[in-house]
């Protein structure tokens, strides 16, 4: 880096020793950091107006003469009053708890206010306006343009950003090395370093705010696609895995174990993986598919596969349920073969875990099955091929490595317990190739979902009571394990007492949450499996991969505290055999507006990808994907909510450039390359690319 950019902000012109403290709290210290700290929106406030012809809540900039100065109050609820008027109308800025404001200003003056107007009685009110004092007749002073508006710290006002990253803009918005190459530049339409760093911080008009805005967000994603090609690369040639061939015979042979045709979504999914086992490089493949679409049958054909080739396989579920379940189709499937599998849970005997563990040291285990704890656990295998992780996507970078030996990787296969929305596949999971599982068994009737109101409750709790003596079994979901003081929320333990005493006396009711111990779970599960329990009440241990074909009816209480995602797996418990499903969110007297608009889009819906982005737009990552899961540093100004289409673009960008320039050893993209390995060399171990 040029020496100017990285000297300390001290050395722009007027900049108090207090301010560059404050700053430097910011993690602002040198020149360079103040170019590239972007704005965090911008105000707008070209929209000149006679007061006659404001609107109400639109920013706007008003020029009048100051009448009248009033103030209220005094220390801690003042309220000053300025009323000024052009020659259409009068307007009242107003100011609370800012008593200084009212010496700024006297009779006669002339003034510019700026903000959002408000009509109160007769008059228009503007609430803390920007304000700049004119000179007697200069009606055209003030800024112009867009104004920057920069996320602040203590001690450093709007004002001073804005000066010292003019200062820093102005004396050295031409002095960083240019990143993009320039037919890079050209083919997607991007304007240079120099006038991307001064269009951001002082655009004229929206389409340099855009343009530049745009460059930066693509630099930003075009890197982190660079750094996932990388890795991408690096994991082909760093990596050897067992080449796991599936001859026409073989096929044959797992196919029949399954009672039933494959859907089209499967044979497409299984293909893929397929090509995949038989490279001698890992496999790193992400299967999604919506709630009950069939992602077990593509994990139990690869691991059949794996296994018939003479290596180990093994099935890792999120929880100890889950791993049970698998283990026990596994087990029906593979009655009459010689595949020897061993579950391998937390809550099995120390003495048996010791057992399954040597045998799978030793090689006299082919198949194990057990929660992803079991990588915690360090368990090591005699000739691993291949690792199917179900219904989890948050399997980081750094758990896979937990499975590699020196040079040996096995192929990993992951599958998602939640649709993907498509941005966040491309960056967090941008370093896994993906099959797309589309479309339902044949015979499935969609779930129909009902936002049930308290008065309506009784209601369904009947409807509920008839499908029981049908014969069907439902599911009862809460939030939380028992009552807290801290929330409104229901819980299982509360909802248990109050249906057994209640709507569901008649009806045999287990209970499932995850403090109970594993041998408890297990109990519980077994028997609502054997139709032994009829409702199962249950926090959302159950919320993946649970398959019970009889249930018919999910029931949610106190549906706000959950995601769609969430709600969309819950859901998908029903519904999944020959019967059609319900299910009914209860919600409580009095919901939140913004919640209750969630959950009645999540009932207007069955489409789980939709569903998925609809979350994202509304709540953002969060703990689904959140940044902290993917291991990758945040992203400054890209945000993937909202970029998906430069998102797209950086992606073709970086394909293109490491289809011509593997390595990125091409001195036009030395600056490149510098950026990918500081920014994403540590999280993704880029050690020596190229
Ligand atoms: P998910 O994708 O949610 O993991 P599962 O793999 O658990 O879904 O499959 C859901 C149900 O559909 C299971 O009961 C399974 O046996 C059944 N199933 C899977 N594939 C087919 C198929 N091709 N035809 C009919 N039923 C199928
Ligand atoms: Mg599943």
């Amino acid at each position: 880096m040029d020496s100017s950019l990285a000297a300390p902000i001290s050395t722009l012109p007027r900049v108090p020793v207090r301010l560059a403290e404050s700053l430097e709290r910011k993690g602002l210290r040198s020149v360079a950091d103040l170019l590239f700290c972007f704005p965090r929106e911008y105000e707008d406030f070209r929209d000149r107006r006679a007061i006659a012809d404001l609107e109400a809540d639109v920013a706007q900039t008003i020029v009048g003469e100051v009448i009248e100065v009033e103030s209220k109050g005094g220390f801690g609820k003042s309220r000053v009053g300025v009323v000024v008027e052009d020659q259409t109308d009068a307007l009242r800025a107003m100011w609370f708890n800012q008593a200084f404001m009212r010496d700024k200003f006297h009779p006669g003056q002339r003034v510019q206010f700026s903000g959002k107007p408000k009509r109160k009685g007769l008059r228009w009110e503007m609430v803390h306006p920007r304000v700049a004092w004119l000179e007697d007749t200069d009606d055209s002073a003030g800024e112009e343009g867009l104004l920057a508006v920069y996320s602040l710290t203590e001690g450093v006002s709007q004002h001073h950003m804005r000066r010292l990253v003019a200062a820093a803009v102005t004396a050295h918005a031409d002095t960083p090395t240019e990143v993009l190459p320039a037919p890079l530049r050209d083919q997607y339409g991007l304007p240079g370093l120099a006038d991307a760093l001064r269009w951001i911080h002082a655009p004229r008009n929206e389409a340099q705010r855009d343009t530049a805005r745009r460059r930066f967000i693509f630099q930003e994603l075009l890197v982190l696609q660079l750094a996932l090609a990388a890795r991408r690369l690096q994991h082909r040639l760093g990596f050897r895995a067992p080449e796991l061939a599936v001859d026409r015979q073989l096929d044959a042979r797992i196919r029949r174990l399954f009672p039933f045709e494959l859907t089209a979504g499967q044979e497409k999914a299984l293909a893929e993986v397929a090509t995949d086992l038989a490279l001698d490089t890992p496999m790193n493949r992400l299967v999604q598919g919506d709630v009950g679409s069939g992602k077990t049958v593509v994990a139990l054909y690869a691991l059949l596969a794996c296994v018939a080739n003479g290596y180990q396989a093994v099935l890792l579920a999120p929880t100890e349920i889950l791993a049970r379940q698998h283990a026990a189709t596994l087990a029906s499937l593979l009655k009459v073969s010689r595949v020897r599998s061993r579950l391998l849970v937390g809550g099995l005997a120390e003495r048996e875990k010791a057992e399954v563990r040597a045998g799978l040291v030793a090689g006299d285990i082919d198949l194990a099955i057990g929660t992803h704890a079991l990588l915690q656990e360090k368990v090591r295998f005699a000739k691993l091929g291949l690792a199917v992780i179900d219904e989890q996507h948050k399997f980081g970078v750094r758990q896979r490595a937990a499975l590699r030996q020196g040079q040996h990787s096995p192929h990993y296969l992951v599958m998602t317990a939640t649709p993907i929305p498509r941005t966040l596949c491309m960056t967090q999971f941008g370093d896994l190739d993906v099959s797309v599982l589309d479309g339902l068994p044949p015979g499935r009737q969609p779930v129909s979902t009902y936002v049930v109101r308290p008065a309506e409750a009784s209601r369904w709790w009947e409807f509920v009571r008839k499908a029981l003596r049908d014969g069907r079994q439902a599911y009862v979901v809460a939030p939380l394990v028992e009552e807290s003081d801290a929330t409104a929320a229901a819980s299982v333990e509360e909802s248990l007492r109050a249906l057994a005493e209640g709507e569901l006396a008649d009806f045999r009711l287990g209970l499932l949450h995850g403090r109970m111990n594993a041998s408890d779970k297990d109990a519980a599960m077994e028997a609502f499996r054997l139709r032994e329990t009829q409702v199962l009440v249950s926090t959302t241990v159950i919320e993946v991969g649970v398959d019970v074909a009889n249930a018919t009816i999910m029931t949610v209480v106190s549906p706000e505290c959950f995601g769609l995602s969430q709600l969309h797996q819950l859901r998908g418990r029903v519904g999944r055999g020959m019967h059609a499903g319900y299910c009914g969110l209860l919600v409580p007297e009095e919901p939140a507006e913004a919640a209750l608009q969630r959950i009645e889009a999540f009932a207007a819906t069955t489409d789980g990808f939709a569903l998925a982005e609809l979350d994202f737009r509304m709540r953002g990552p969060g703990d689904l994907f959140g940044e902290r899961q993917s291991g990758l540093p945040p992203l400054h100004i890209a945000d993937l909510a909202r970029d998906g289409e430069v998102l797209v673009e950086a992606r073709n960008a970086a394909a293109d450039l490491f289809a011509t320039d593997p390595g990125l050893k091409h001195p036009d993209h030395a600056a490149l390359r510098r950026q990918m390995l500081r920014r994403y060399g540590a999280s993704l171990d880029l050690g020596d690319v190229g």
